[in-house]
C-alpha cells in the first residue's frame, strides 16, 4: 500500500483503512508487550550486557528513554508473567488486556485506565477494584481516552471504602479563599479549596451568569446580574466579632454571598426552574444517610449529609426521588408543579443523555423522544435531557441523529447511517457512574456464585 496509487480508492476504502491501521497498532502493543515479557523471563538484558530492561529496550531498539519506560509500564500492567515454577501470575489489569489483545483500545487509553485504577484507595476491596476496570474498560470501547480519565475522576467518588469522602473534619480544615495582593496588571489571584456545598452552590451560579453573551464588559448590550447582594454594614459587624482566620472568613463570606444572591431571586429561572441549587437523591439514598453522595443539576456532588444540612436552609431545593423517578419530596414550601417533570429528568438522566456527552442538567433542554409530529407525547416516558448542540443533532437529514426509548428505559441514540453503518443504539453512562459501579457489582457476584469466576 505504500506504493499504491492511492487516488483511485473510494473514501469509505480510505477511511476503513485507517480503522484498521489503527486496530492493528493497537494489537500490535500487545504483541510488544508479550515480547517484552519474553525478554525479561529470559534474562536476555543482562545476559547481553544491558544494566535494566529499560536501557535494552533503549540501546536495541534506539527508541528514548520515556519511551522505553512506557513499554515496559505496559507490559507490567498487562502481560502475563510467570511464577519462578512456570505457572501463570495474575495480569494486573486483566480486562484491559484483553481489549488492547482485541484492537479495541490503544496506549492512551490503556494509560487513563491506568492512572485512575492507581487512585483507588488500598482499602477498596478486589470485587469493587475488577468493577471499576470493567467500567473503564468498556468505556474505552467506546470513547476517547480523555472521556475514560473524566469518568475516572467520577468513578473515584463512589469508590470510597470507609466514607473518607463524606468525612467531615478534614473538610473544615482545610477549606479556605485567598484574595492575593495585585500584580503589576493590577490582577488579583485567587486561591484556596472550596468545600462541596459551596462548590455545589458556585456551579448553579456559574451555570447561569457565565454563559456565551452574559455579563460581557465588552459588550453594553450584554445583560448583567445586579450586583447588591453584599450588605457591607452586616459583614463589617460580623468582621468585628470574628475570630476566624482570614482564609476561613473569605471562604465562609463567599458562601453567604452566594447564599445572598440565591435568596434575592436575581438570577431567576434556568430553563425554566429557579436558578438555585437543586440536589436530587432517591429515597433509597436517603435511607442509608451515612454514606454516599448525592448528585446537583449542575454536574456536581455533595456527600448526602451535606446535601440535607444545605436542605435545612430551605433556600437550595433538595428533591428525593422514588425508585420510579417521581418526585416524593421537594424541600420547598411550596411546589413548583409545573416543574416536576424537569424536576423529575434531572434525577433520571442527571445530564444529556447522548453517548459520551458530559454536560450537566443545567445546559440540557428538554427532549421528546418520539417527535411531536410523530404522535409522541409530553408524558415523562418520552422526555429525556439533551444538552443544546445535541438536540440539534436530533433531525430528519442524512446527518441526524434519531432517539427512542431502550428496554430499559434509557434514552437510546443512533448516529447518522454515514457514521454508523451498523445503526447501534447508543445509551450515556456518564452521568451514572453509580449505576455502573451497581451493575458490575452484580454480575461479579452473579459470576462468584454460579462458579464462572
Ligand atoms: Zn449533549
Amino acid at each position: 500500500m505504500l506504493e499504491q496509487d492511492l487516488t483511485t480508492m473510494s473514501d469509505a476504502v480510505v477511511v476503513d483503512v485507517l480503522r484498521e491501521l489503527e486496530e492493528l497498532r493497537r494489537r500490535l502493543e500487545a504483541l510488544s508487550n508479550r515480547m517484552i515479557v519474553e525478554v525479561v523471563e529470559r534474562s536476555i538484558p543482562a545476559a547481553r550486557g544491558h544494566r535494566s530492561p529499560k536501557r535494552f529496550l533503549v540501546e536495541v531498539l534506539r527508541i528514548s528513554s520515556a519511551d522505553a519506560s512506557a513499554r515496559i509500564t505496559a507490559a507490567q500492567d498487562l502481560g502475563v508473567w510467570h511464577a519462578p515454577s512456570g505457572a501463570e501470575l495474575p495480569v494486573t489489569l486483566p480486562q484491559t488486556a484483553v481489549a488492547q489483545r482485541d484492537g479495541a483500545i490503544g496506549a492512551d487509553h490503556v494509560r487513563a485506565v491506568r492512572a485512575a485504577m492507581r487512585k483507588i484507595p488500598a482499602a477498596v476491596s478486589k470485587d469493587d477494584r475488577r468493577a471499576a476496570e470493567a467500567i473503564l474498560v468498556e468505556l474505552s470501547r467506546t470513547s476517547t481516552p480523555e472521556a475514560v480519565q473524566s469518568a475516572g475522576e467520577r468513578l473515584l467518588a463512589h469508590l470510597d471504602p470507609d466514607g473518607t469522602v463524606s468525612d467531615e473534619p478534614d473538610r473544615v480544615r482545610r477549606r479556605g479563599v485567598t484574595v492575593g495582593r495585585q500584580d503589576n496588571a493590577l490582577m488579583s489571584r485567587l486561591a484556596g479549596e472550596l468545600d462541596p456545598i459551596a462548590r455545589a452552590m458556585l456551579d448553579t451560579i456559574l451555570a447561569k451568569w457565565a454563559r456565551p453573551g452574559m455579563n460581557n464588559p465588552d459588550d453594553p448590550e450584554s445583560p448583567c446580574g445586579a450586583g447588591e447582594g453584599v450588605d457591607r454594614d452586616v459583614l463589617a459587624a460580623a468582621a468585628g466579632r470574628d475570630q476566624r482566620s482570614t482564609a476561613q472568613r473569605n471562604h465562609d463570606a463567599l458562601t453567604a454571598v452566594f447564599r445572598t444572591v440565591l435568596e434575592s431571586g436575581v438570577l431567576g429561572k434556568q430553563r425554566g426552574l429557579p436558578a438555585i441549587v437543586i440536589v436530587t437523591m432517591a429515597i433509597d439514598q436517603l435511607e442509608q444517610a451515612a454514606g454516599g453522595v448525592a448528585t446537583t443539576a449542575t454536574g456536581g456532588v455533595l456527600p448526602i449529609s451535606d446535601a440535607l444540612r444545605l436542605a435545612e436552609r430551605a433556600h437550595p431545593f433538595l428533591v428525593v426521588f422514588g425508585n420510579d423517578g417521581r418526585p416524593l419530596h421537594l424541600g420547598r414550601a411550596h411546589r413548583l408543579a409545573s416543574s416536576d417533570q424537569r424536576l423529575a429528568l434531572i434525577a433520571a438522566d442527571r445530564g444529556c443523555t447522548r453517548p459520551g456527552c458530559d454536560a450537566p442538567a443545567s445546559l440540557c433542554a428538554v427532549h421528546h423522544v418520539r417527535g411531536w409530529n410523530k404522535g409522541g407525547s409530553t408524558d415523562i416516558e418520552n422526555l429525556a435531557l439533551a444538552c443544546d448542540s445535541c438536540h440539534a443533532l436530533v433531525n430528519e437529514g442524512p446527518l441526524g441523529w434519531a432517539t427512542r426509548t431502550t428496554a430499559s428505559g434509557r434514552t437510546g441514540w443512533i448516529g447518522p447511517v454515514a457514521t454508523d453503518p451498523d445503526q447501534r443504539v447508543g445509551i450515556n453512562t456518564r452521568h451514572h457512574p453509580d449505576e455502573l459501579l451497581r451493575d458490575a457489582r452484580r454480575r461479579i457476584d452473579y459470576e462468584r456464585e454460579s462458579g464462572v469466576a
